[in-house]
Order: structure tokens, then sequence, then C-alpha cells
């Protein structure tokens, strides 16, 4: 078994609300939510770090983005808008070394964080 989280939730090996899926994606409740709605969207294949991702990760992690699209759609947030981001590294605030796509709704976005 993967020592990775993010590969053990996407490969079903460990607990998440799945709230979609595909081949090459998988979109989960954050655990602790910070924005009422608050989710993570992951490539199934793993990327430490958008440090590690390299140009053949192109087509993977732009599917990511596209799924943010279908989320906003699903929790009805496309006009009211969202935030999607990607904590990189150490002062990125980059706490599970699986690349993940935050998507928070729901309440006004701060500019900076
Ligand atoms: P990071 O700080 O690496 O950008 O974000 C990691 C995120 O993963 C955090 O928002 C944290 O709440 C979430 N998280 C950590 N452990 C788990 C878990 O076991 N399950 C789920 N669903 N989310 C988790
Ligand atoms: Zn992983």
């Amino acid at each position: 078994m993967s020592d990775c989280l993010f590969c053990r939730i996407a490969a079903r090996q460990s607990p998440a609300e799945i709230v979609y899926e595909d081949d090459a994606v998988v979109a989960f409740k954050d655990i602790y939510p910070k924005a009422p709605v608050h989710l993570l969207i992951v490539p199934r294949r793993h990327i430490a770090s958008l440090t590690d991702a390299r140009d053949d990760d192109a087509n993977t992690l732009g599917r990511c983005v596209l799924v943010a699209r279908r989320l906003a759609e699903a929790t009805g947030y496309s006009e009211r808008g969202f935030r999607l981001s990607v904590n990189t590294g150490p002062e990125g605030g980059q706490v599970v070394y699986h690349v993940h796509f935050h998507f928070t709704a729901g309440r006004r976005q701060r500019a900076d964080a």
C-alpha cells in the first residue's frame, strides 16, 4: 500500500467523501473544511508537488482544473465564484505532498489567502 495519503484515497484504500472521479482525477471533501464548500482535486498519478510536475503532466493538471469547473456547476457556485489554489512547498503551506487543488466556495475569499 502506498504511504501517500492522497494516493490511498484515490485508490479507495483510505476513506474520504469522494464527490467526483474519472480515470485521471479524483475530488473529495477536505476533512477540515476552511470554507462552506472545501473540496480537494487530485490527479490519480502521484506528483509530489507542482515543483515536481513534468511537461507531460500538463494534460493531467489541466484536467484537474477543468474538474473545478464541473464542481462549481455541481455545487451551484459557477456564477458566484470560487477559489482554486495549490499550496506548494514549505513556505507555500503545503502539508500533503501529493499535488492537490483546493476548491473553496461559499463566502467571499480574501484577496491574499
Ligand atoms: P495542504 O496544506 O497540503 O495544501 O492541504 C492539505 C489538506 O488536506 C488540508 O486542507 C487538510 O485539511 C486536508 N487533509 C489532511 N488529511 C486529510 C484526510 O485524511 N482526509 C481528507 N479528506 N483531507 C485531509
Ligand atoms: Zn500520492
